[in-house]
C-alpha cells in the first residue's frame, strides 16, 4: 500500500531552497501532502494533531531545531516522525544513519523503514534531541552574529572561538542523584554519539539506553583541544582514550551550578544563561520518541562526507544564493 504522509514544512525556509528539497519534492508529489507551518509552535501543535488523528507517519523538513519542535507534538503519541534533513548540520538524521540531505534514504526509511524508540531528555523542561553543552561551546553559539554567520558560514565558530578561548570560565559541578560530583569549565552531554557535523564524542552512547553520556571537561590547557579532536578523528571518547581532564559519566537526571554565569546551547541554539545560586536540572522525559530510520545503513562516501562538511555546505549555499538574485 502506498503511504501519503503529511509533511510539516516552513514554506519560506530558505534551506529548503538551498538543500536542493524544493526541487526534490517537486518529484515526489504523490509521496507526500504538504502542511505548511508558520512558527514553531504552529509546527509543534500541527505534529500532535496529526498524532492525535491516526496518522502512522508525520514527516517534518529542516535542521536539528526544527525536528525538536516536531518531535515535542509527536513524543508519547503513536505517530512516528519522518525526517527529511535540510539543515546546515542534521546531526540527528545523520545518527540515525539517513545522513545529511539524502533524501531518497529519508524517503525509503519514511516508506519501509523500522520505527525505532529514542529517549527524551530537557533541560530546565526544555527538550533537546542531540546534544546540551554548558560552558565555552554555548558561549560561541551565543556570540555568533546572524551577520557573520552569513558572511562567514561555519567558519564563525573558529573566529568566535579564539575570542571565547581567553576568557574566564566559571568552575561547573555536576551532581548526580547517588551525590557524585564533577567539576570542570566544560560540559557536554550527548544523548547520541554525535557532537557535530560527523564528530563523533561519545563512543558508547545509545539512543534507547535511558542514559545522557556527559564529558565534564577541566579546560584549562590547550592540550584537551587536542585530545577532544583526536577523540573524535578515533570515533568518540571512551574512558581509555581521554585524561585526567576528561571525566566520561552516564546518567538518568542531575543538576548543574557554576560559580559565576554560565551559558548553555540545545542542538546546537543559545539557550540560556545560570547565573550563580541558580541550577540547571537535566532529566530524562517519561515520553519517547518514535522515528522513521533506514533498514540498512548506507555509510556516506567520501564524496558525500565531503559535500556534507559544514564548510563545503556553507560555500555551496553562498554559490546557490548568488545564482538565485
Ligand atoms: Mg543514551
Amino acid at each position: 500500500m502506498h503511504l501519503t504522509v503529511p509533511l510539516l514544512i516552513n514554506p519560506k525556509a530558505g534551506s529548503l531552497f538551498r538543500s536542493g528539497l524544493k526541487a526534490w519534492l517537486d518529484n515526489h508529489r504523490n509521496d507526500f501532502t504538504i502542511v505548511p507551518t508558520e512558527s514553531a509552535e504552529d509546527l509543534t501543535r500541527k505534529a500532535r494533531q496529526l498524532a492525535e488523528a491516526g496518522e502512522p507517519v508525520v514527516a517534518a523538513a529542516g535542521g536539528d531545531g526544527t525536528l525538536m519542535n516536531a518531535a515535542q507534538g509527536l513524543a508519547g503519541t503513536d505517530a512516528a516522525l519522518g525526517i527529511l534533513p535540510c539543515g546546515t548540520m542534521n546531526v540527528f538524521a545523520r545518527e540515525l544513519g539517513i545522513g545529511s540531505r539524502r533524501f531518497d534514504v529519508a524517503l525509503d526509511a519514511i516508506q519501509t523503514g523500522p520505527r525505532y524508540q529514542v529517549d527524551l531528555f530537557a533541560v530546565n523542561d526544555r527538550p533537546f534531541l542531540q546534544m546540551a553543552g554548558f560552558g565555552p561551546d554555548a558561549r560561541i553559539v551565543k556570540l555568533i552574529t546572524p551577520r557573520l554567520k552569513k558572511h562567514t558560514g561555519a567558519a564563525s565558530h573558529v573566529i568566535v572561538g579564539f575570542r571565547v578561548a581567553v576568557e574566564h570560565h566559571p568552575i561547573i559541578t555536576v551532581t548526580l542523584p547517588n551525590g557524585e560530583e564533577f567539576r570542570g569549565t566544560q560540559v557536554i552531554m550527548g544523548n547520541g554519539k554525535r557532537y557535530g557535523g560527523e564528530a563523533h564524542l561519545f563512543a558508547n552512547a545509545r539512543y534507547d539506553d535511558g542514559k545522557l553520556d556527559a564529558a565534564v571537561i577541566h579546560q584549562e590547557s590547550m592540550p584537551i583541544l587536542f585530545e577532544i579532536l583526536d577523540c573524535m578523528c578515533h570515533r568518540g571518547a571512551t574512558r581509555s582514550n581521554v585524561s585526567q581532564c576528561t571525566r566520561l559519566c552516564s546518567f538518568e537526571s542531575c543538576e548543574i551550578t557554576a560559580e559565576g554565569k554560565l551559558d548553555y546551547q540545545l542542538d546546537g541554539d543559545y539557550a540560556g544563561t545560570i547565573h550563580p545560586g541558580e541550577k540547571a536540572i537535566i532529566r530524562r522525559l517519561p515520553e519517547r520518541l518514535k522515528v522513521c530510520v533506514p533498514r540498512t545503513i548506507i555509510p556516506a562516501t567520501p564524496l558525500e562526507k565531503f559535500m556534507a562538511h559544514p564548510m563545503v555546505e556553507a560555500w555551496r549555499t553562498r554559490i546557490q544564493r548568488a545564482k538565485e538574485f
